[in-house]
């Protein structure tokens, strides 16, 4: 397995188990099946309203004693409603408390967005909370105070765009360790990739797939499909591997996670297993071709008329 090393010496299995849209019935077993089959990377969030089953997952693998709490790593995000100084460490131990944990490997500010505390999915414009009335540097500083308390051991962000990144890193020594946003063949972000390598700041990778289970309202009726792309298909065949893994593998040669979400037992040992076979140059040159800037997951909605967000993306 790759391994991304941190400058502390802390090291993350690059293959992570994504945990967005997994129902509440089914994640426990899916969290289980992960770790009791080699996964040590586990990708969570507030917003998932999923986390206490996670937590469950945690509590019981760790009783049997045969995997640690320091074996494995658990990334959570702060949801948009938390980003005012005074509600980020409350709304971390809301998240440690749900995943039965003391602390988190890594805290990601989920989204360069703020809404208001009492909102969690905003109805309109009056909802959001502007920039002036929830800096992100603020926000930032409340993530750096929670390593302090050791409540986690690395800080980062998420959705954030190379302007956002470097508007951020002007304002603090603390550098984000980990920018985890949309990546795949039809969205490259390159630009962003060499950033972040510049700045020692690691990527995740995630809807790594294409995101399929998204509900039917987030979905564009005309979306492309990664999953039956010709070119990946192609591939696949020729690797022996499947769609899925090709994927997998392409962003874990691109020395970022990668995050893929299952349910399945077959699929979650299927994509851990992504990792025996080496992409050449042939097959990199023509998924380098797909690259069509689609976003699966378009941040946009929260682009408002009337709240002071407009170019989440700064493209
Ligand atoms: P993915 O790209 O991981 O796709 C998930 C879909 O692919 C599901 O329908 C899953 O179905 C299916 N699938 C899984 N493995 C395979 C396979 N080998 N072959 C075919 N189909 C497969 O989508 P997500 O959007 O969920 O992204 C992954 C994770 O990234 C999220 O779960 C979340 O943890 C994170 N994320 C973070 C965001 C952020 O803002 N920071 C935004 C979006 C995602 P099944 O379960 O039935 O196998």
């Amino acid at each position: 397995m790759k391994k991304l090393k941190f400058k502390n010496g802390d090291q993350l299995d690059a293959i992570g188990l994504g945990t967005w849209k997994s129902k509440k019935g089914k994640v426990t077993d899916a969290v289980k099946i992960a770790l009791n089959n080699g996964y040590k990377h586990i990708d969570c969030a507030a917003t998932y309203g999923n986390e206490a089953e996670v937590g469950a997952a945690f509590a019981e693998v760790f009783k049997n004693g045969k995997i640690k709490r320091e074996d494995i790593w658990v990334t959570s995000k702060l949801w948009n409603n938390a980003h005012l100084k005074d509600d980020v460490i409350p709304a971390l131990k809301e998240t440690l408390k749900d995943l039965k944990l003391d602390y988190l490997d890594l805290y990601l500010i989920h989204w360069p967005v703020a809404f208001k505390p009492d909102a969690k999915n905003p109805k309109g414009a009056d909802d959001f909370l502007s920039l002036e009335e929830a800096p992100i540097i603020e926000t930032w500083e409340a993530l750096i105070e929670a390593k302090k308390q050791g409540l986690v051991r690395h800080i980062g962000v998420s959705n954030f765009s190379k302007e956002k990144l470097k508007d951020l890193i002007s304002k603090t020594d603390e550098i984000p360790e980990m920018n985890q946003v949309e990546l795949h063949p039809y969205l490259q972000q390159n630009e962003l990739l060499e950033f972040c390598s510049k700045h020692g700041i690691h990527l995740t990778a995630y809807s790594p797939l294409g995101s399929g289970d998204r509900p039917d309202g987030m979905k564009a009726d005309d979306e492309p499909s990664l999953l039956e792309n010709p070119v990946i298909k192609k591939i696949a065949k020729k690797h022996g591997a499947s769609e899925g893994q090709i994927l997998i593998n392409w962003s874990m040669q691109r020395g970022t996670a990668v995050i893929p979400k299952s349910t399945n037992e077959g699929r979650i040992k299927e994509n851990l297993m992504s990792a025996g076979f080496q992409l050449d140059e042939d097959d990199l040159r023509e998924i380098a071709g797909l690259d069509k800037h689609f976003r699966y997951v378009n941040g946009k909605f929260f682009e408002l008329e009337g709240n002071s967000y407009s170019n989440i993306y700064d493209e």
